[in-house]
């Protein structure tokens, strides 16, 4: 709950934490990004609270990893919120074959995934691998073909106002990359996990890894798969078998590796990867008569 103190704040009071006209690029994975007109970078959930709260009404965008987004426009007038990176969790509660656990928003995914496996807790190793903060992986419903977050989500907390709401994972939709959680600001979620031996529940996480570096080009300059798979279908199937594998605009070019990633070799400007989606989206449209819609989000 905030202070009275807070409540009283404008946004103006925190102009120690917003910074103008800050290129976009370094807080994107794909590493291309035009200028935010005011980018704030609370130091931790409480700030983030009384800054959403004196924001008022005005439309704000929440930006967690950056590893879901292409910053296409040259300028973003509204006001961007950058989550706080957080570097702890907790154990909540321990009950016979459940341990509940939470961590903050800002947290990377990978703290929580490795730091669980390595106590021997299981149910969080899916996530193995996914880049990201544990936020944007609630909003995205992150995942793969073993499981996604939505699978371990005991309950979420959302900031609103001058308070904050607990949602228990009954109550929130979840489906493919997709949740209701969208436009809520998280401010930290719980997840019920099962005690394992911790080996296991590593080794497990280590081949879901090896899996992943065997057909993801981890490490590029990217922002994972660009389309959703169409129900049934793979999307990076129906771009190889366009023959679109290492088809390029500019520096932007479909990975040689898994054709549902685009990559920026180097100096690729946000209109190179909107012109490699829109060839991507005619080739597949012409061949198989499908229309590809994008998991990324374009800002
Ligand atoms: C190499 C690579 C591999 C990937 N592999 C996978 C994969 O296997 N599976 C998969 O699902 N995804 C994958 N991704 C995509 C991406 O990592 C996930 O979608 C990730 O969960 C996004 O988290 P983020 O913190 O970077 O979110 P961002 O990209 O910052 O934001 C994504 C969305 O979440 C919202 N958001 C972020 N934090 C909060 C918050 N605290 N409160 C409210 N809203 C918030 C944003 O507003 C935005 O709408 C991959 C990406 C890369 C670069």
């Amino acid at each position: 709950m905030l202070k009275t103190a807070d409540i009283e704040k404008t946004a103006d009071d925190f102009s120690r934490i917003l910074e103008c006209d800050m290129s976009l690029a370094p807080f994107s994975s794909f590493r291309i990004g035009g200028i935010a007109r005011r980018l704030y970078r609370p130091a931790d959930i409480a700030e983030t609270h009384a800054l959403t709260a004196s924001l008022g009404g005005e439309n704000f965008r929440i930006l967690g990893g950056g590893t879901n987004v292409l910053f296409a426009s040259p300028v973003i007038a509204e006001p961007i919120v950058v989550v706080p990176r957080a570097t702890t969790w907790r154990v909540i509660e321990r009950t016979e074959g459940r341990v509940l656990v939470e961590a903050d928003a800002g947290l990377p995914m990978s703290v929580l995934v490795n730091e669980t496996a390595s106590r021997g807790l299981a149910g969080l190793e899916v996530m193995a691998g996914v880049p990201g903060t544990v936020g944007g992986a609630l909003v995205m419903n992150a995942g793969g073909r073993h499981g996604t977050i939505a699978d371990a989500v005991e309950s979420v907390r959302v900031l609103n106002g001058t308070g904050e709401t607990t949602i228990p994972a009954t109550e929130i939709e979840f489906a493919y990359r997709r949740s209701s959680l969208k436009g809520e600001m998280i401010g930290a979620a719980r997840f019920a996990l099962a005690p394992r031996a911790s080996e296991a529940v590593r080794e497990r996480m280590r081949a879901i890894v090896d899996e992943k570096r065997a057909s993801q080009p981890l490490g590029a300059r990217c922002a994972g798969c660009v389309f959703h798979n169409p129900p049934g279908i793979s999307a990076g199937g129906l771009i190889d078998e366009a023959g679109l594998k290492g088809a390029a605009c500019g520096d932007a070019a479909v990975s040689e590796v898994h054709a549902n990633f685009i990559v920026n070799r180097g100096r690729a400007s946000a209109a190179d990867v909107l012109a490699l989606i829109d060839k991507i989206r005619g080739e597949v449209g012409r061949r198989f008569g499908i229309t590809l819609e994008t998991e990324i989000e374009i800002w």
